[in-house]
């Protein structure tokens, strides 16, 4: 399991320095989460002002 962000995220880049693993980054549209290193803390979800971070599903 991990998070996962939408296709909402604006880019503002406020979540990156809220992950404890480093398992953001800038991706090509938006920002990504590497499913390897998320531990499902929440975090990202807890800051971005659009709730783009979401659980992923299953
Ligand atoms: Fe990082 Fe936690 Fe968000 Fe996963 S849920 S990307 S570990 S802040
Ligand atoms: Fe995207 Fe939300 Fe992260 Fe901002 S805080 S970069 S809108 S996921």
């Amino acid at each position: 399991m991990a998070y996962v962000i939408n296709d909402d995220c604006i880019s503002c880049g406020v979540c990156v320095d809220e992950c404890p693993v480093e398992a953001i980054s800038e991706g090509d549209d938006k920002y990504v989460i590497d499913p390897d290193l998320c531990t499902d803390c929440g975090s990202c979800a807890d800051i971005c002002p659009v709730d783009a971070p979401q659980p992923e599903e299953g």
